[in-house]
Order: C-alpha cells, then sequence, then structure tokens
C-alpha cells in the first residue's frame, strides 16, 4: 500500500543562490504533505535563522525539520568557494552517514534532493543506503549542459581560455557552436591550466552528477527547450519548474487553500527601498545589484558609480557589506566616498526585497550580475537587463540573455564608465522597444508556465507524484 507521507531530505550547497530556490521547492513539497528535513551547513543556518522566524516557520510547516552539519572549516574562516571546496564534500558524506543511521533521519528518507553542483557526498550516500538522489541544479539549462562538457572543452584545447582567443567560438558543445564565444563560458573556464583544482571540482562533481536518478531545474520549457533537451541525452527524468520563486504563489494540492513562502533569504533587507520606489516615475528606475557573493575593487565601483550617475536614469544600488574589495583600508569609508557621489541621484542600500524589487511598477531595468535566480526573477517580472557577469555560470547566461533571448545586453569584459552609461541609455532607452518587445513575451511565456496547467506547474505536480510513487 501507498505511504502517504513521503520523507524528502533536502541537501543545498551552502550559498544564497543555492539555499533559497532549494528552500522554496522544499516548502512546496512540505505544502504537499510531504514530510522534509533540510540540512544546511551550521554557517548559513545560523545566518538563516536571522530571517526566519524557527517557530513560526514551524508552526506553518509542522513536518519540516531543519538540521545543521558542519563545513569542514573552523568557525571564523572565511567561506569563499576557493576554501570552502577542498572541504565541503568529505564533511558532507561523513555527516550524511552518520545522520543516516541516527535516529534523526534513521532509513526513513524517500529521497535525497541534492544541490546539483556538489551531488557526490549525496549520491555517494544514497547508494550506500540504496536512497534515490535527485539532483537540483540551480542554474540555467544551457549552463548546465555547457558544465558537462568541460573535459571535453580541455580535450579540444578550447579551454584553458587565453587572452587573445577570447573571442573565438567554442565548437565542441552540440547546439551551442554559433551562441558561445570562448569568453562566453564559465569563469572557471579562464585558468591558467587545465589542472587547476576549481576547474577539476566542477569535472568531478558533473560526472557525480549522472548517478541521480533525476534532474530538477530552476527553468521553463518555452524559455530553455533545446537545451533542456539536449539534456534528456543524460537524464531519463527532467522536471523544469521555473520560475520557481513564483510558484510558490500558486496552489499545488485542493485540499490546500494557498501557499505563502518564506524567503531563504541570508542578509537583513532594507524595506524602505520600496518607499522611495513609491517616489519614482514609472519604469524610469534602473535597479543594480550583482547577487550574494560577487564583489568589486573601489576603482571599479567607481567606474560604476559615475556611468549610472552620467547615464541620468534614478537607480536603486545594493552595496552588500562585503561588496568593496578592500586591500588596505575602510570599506564603510569607500562606501561614504559612493553615496556622497550619487546623493540625489539615486539609492544605496545593503541587501533590498529583490523580488518586490523588481515587481515595482517604477522599475525599468536591471543591471545585474547574471546569476540564475535574477535572470528568473527579472524574466518574470518582466524587467530587461543588463549583464555584467563576473564568475561560474554568469558569463553564460549574459550571453543568452543578450543573443538567444534577447531580453538584455551583455557588457562583458567592458566595464569602463562609458560603457555603463551607454547600455543604461540602450537600455531605457535607444533598444528600449526592441528589447521590451522580446521581453514581454519571454515574460507572458514565464507567467503562464507557473499558472495552474502550466509547463511547470504540471512538472511540479508530476515530481510531486513521482517521489509518492517512491514509496510504494
Ligand atoms: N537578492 C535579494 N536582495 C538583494 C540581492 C539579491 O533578495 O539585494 C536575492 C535575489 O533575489 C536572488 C539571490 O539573492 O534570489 C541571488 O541569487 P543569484 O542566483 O541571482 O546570484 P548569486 O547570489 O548566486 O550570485
Amino acid at each position: 500500500m501507498e505511504n502517504l507521507n513521503p520523507h524528502v531530505v533536502f541537501l543545498p550547497f551552502p550559498a544564497q543562490g543555492h539555499v533559497k530556490p532549494l528552500l522554496k521547492l522544499a516548502e512546496l513539497l512540505s505544502h504537499a504533505g510531504f514530510q522534509v528535513t533540510f540540512i544546511n551547513t551550521q554557517y548559513i543556518h545560523r545566518r538563516l535563522l536571522l530571517s526566519i522566524d524557527v517557530d513560526a516557520f514551524q508552526r506553518r510547516f509542522p513536518n519540516f525539520h531543519f538540521l545543521s552539519i558542519p563545513d569542514g572549516l573552523p568557525p571564523h574562516h572565511p567561506r569563499s568557494l576557493e576554501y570552502l571546496l577542498p572541504s565541503i564534500g568529505s564533511a558532507t558524506l561523513a555527516a550524511l552517514r552518520r545522520l543516516l543511521v541516527s535516529d534523526l533521519l534513521n532509513r526513513t528518507a524517500t529521497c535525497i534532493i541534492a544541490d546539483g553542483i556538489m551531488p557526490s557526498s549525496a549520491v555517494t550516500a544514497g547508494e550506500e543506503f540504496r536512497i534515490p538522489v535527485l539532483a537540483f541544479r540551480t542554474f540555467s539549462a544551457c549552463c548546465t549542459w555547457t558544465n558537462f562538457h568541460l573535459s571535453k572543452l580541455i580535450e579540444e584545447g578550447e579551454v584553458p581560455v587565453q587572452d587573445k582567443d577570447m573571442d573565438k567560438l567554442v565548437t565542441c558543445i552540440p547546439g551551442l557552436e554559433n551562441v558561445l564565444r570562448r569568453r562566453d563560458l564559465p569563469s572557471i573556464c579562464r585558468v591558467q591550466k587545465a589542472g587547476d583544482p576549481i576547474l577539476e571540482f566542477f569535472i568531478k562533481e558533473a560526472k557525480a552528477m549522472l548517478g541521480a536518478s533525476a534532474l530538477i531545474l530552476n527553468t521553463f520549457d518555452e524559455l530553455e527547450a533545446p537545451m533542456v533537451s539536449k539534456l534528456t541525452s543524460f537524464f531519463s527524468k527532467i522536471y523544469t519548474i521555473g520560475p520557481l520563486h513564483a510558484i510558490s504563489n500558486v496552489r499545488i494540492n485542493d485540499d490546500r487553500s494557498h501557499l505563502a513562502s518564506t524567503t531563504g533569504i541570508l542578509w537583513r533587507e532594507d524595506r524602505d527601498c520600496i518607499t522611495w520606489l513609491d517616489s519614482q516615475p514609472l519604469e524610469s528606475v534602473v535597479f543594480v545589484s550583482f547577487g550574494s557573493i560577487v564583489s568589486f575593487a573601489h576603482d571599479q565601483m567607481l567606474e560604476f558609480c559615475h556611468g549610472l550617475v552620467n547615464s541620468g536614469n534614478p537607480f536603486l544600488w545594493v552595496i552588500r557589506p562585503d561588496s568593496i574589495i578592500v586591500e588596505d583600508g575602510d570599506s564603510g569609508q569607500l562606501l561614504m566616498d559612493l553615496q556622497e557621489r550619487t546623493k540625489g541621484k539615486g539609492l544605496i542600500v545593503s541587501w533590498a526585497p529583490q523580488e518586490q524589487v523588481l515587481a515595482h511598477r517604477a522599475v525599468g531595468g536591471f543591471l545585474t550580475h547574471g546569476g540564475w535566480n535574477s535572470i528568473m526573477e527579472s524574466t518574470h517580472a518582466g524587467v530587461p537587463m543588463i549583464c555584467c557577469p563576473v564568475i561560474s555560470d554568469q558569463q553564460v547566461n549574459s550571453r543568452f540573455v543578450s543573443e538567444v533571448w534577447r531580453v538584455g545586453l551583455d557588457m562583458k569584459d567592458r566595464y569602463e564608465r562609458s560603457v555603463v552609461e551607454q547600455m543604461v541609455r540602450d537600455l531605457m532607452e535607444a533598444k528600449r522597444d526592441e528589447i521590451m518587445t522580446m521581453m514581454d513575451g519571454v515574460a507572458e511565456q514565464a507567467r503562464e508556465s507557473v499558472k495552474q496547467g502550466g509547463s511547470s506547474y504540471r512538472n511540479l505536480q508530476i515530481l510531486i507524484q513521482d517521489i509518492k510513487s517512491m514509496t510504494t
């Protein structure tokens, strides 16, 4: 007989852009009646407690449990990727094994939904304990497909990317022959030598992902069908359930009245910026946010600052406390300098309620680093983008935004003030009509996909059914 209460264990990578979408999916499954165990690293768990009232959360999701595990680094150590990647895999595997034999999980898990950036620990534990693993890759389908070709890119001599070859087209990724130049490959391809440890990490984890029984993507079919179709050569089951932040507000179970989600945000939001936006003219404001990880030197920040001010558009600019790279000096002083220079022209905040900002009537454009959550959120809100990619998948995403979907511009590798100014003017005036025609169409598809009967909505229902059937 079917056990109606499956138990899903979530294992996100410890970063904002990963915890947020996995937490959204976990809430949706909890609403569907599943038992959920959400495993964060201790460091992330402490930060999440700043935005979640755990008691209220527990009342709303009585079958939802948070657990926390070590990430392998001492408590006060910096947690950038270079430090985290060497330690996290083995620390996670050891912790998972302990949990799976303890009373906390005690072999009750129906399946593990593991972050696709680092699935190897879950795949190994899943094999040992005979628990199916589903990989949730929080990247776009186009970057996920690209990442599966890292070894081939090295074999063909296209990676490591040399400065002189940046504009050559990449030839060895099927389906992308006329799309990607070498400068559009993920930033890990810009290394000195093929054996680079971070590049090796991504190659190893992409291989490990093939041990998952299915792939979950925060994208929608109407946007990425060609790439999703390519990925079916690796996975017999793919669930495209994006834009996930918007699907959270959709009823998914007839016997439940509504869904509302927590944000899964690791910073304190400055909500006063919404009042400031209320006072700005329709579609006049450029929202500037580079996500949760990317940071810039002060000189680079000055280029953005001059470019934005010179464009003449009002702007709302997120500068996190750790956004400015400081060698020797005081980031507070540098921030004050930027605030002084932008006084009366724009507003600087340390963290914004981004989904709400993008949905605001005053926002007409988004200067973004091109993180995948940001692109999904902007697409759903119908806000055209200027992408200035820095790391990871952002190079691939920005190429697709400008050349494939044509819903924005790509500022890749050209961050001088004159380029910033010109691109903002193009987005807000000269090229606006042409870009908005494309964006309106894509936004409509995004909104339809998460409505009842839409593609992502249906795929979420299928995912729920498939997990239920694992308990029979
Ligand atoms: N975000 C936010 N407020 C901010 C900046 C970012 O809420 O001021 C959220 C944003 O909505 C997105 C996430 O942080 O969901 C960033 O994820 P993304 O994949 O865009 O970039 P990453 O941080 O992983 O580089």
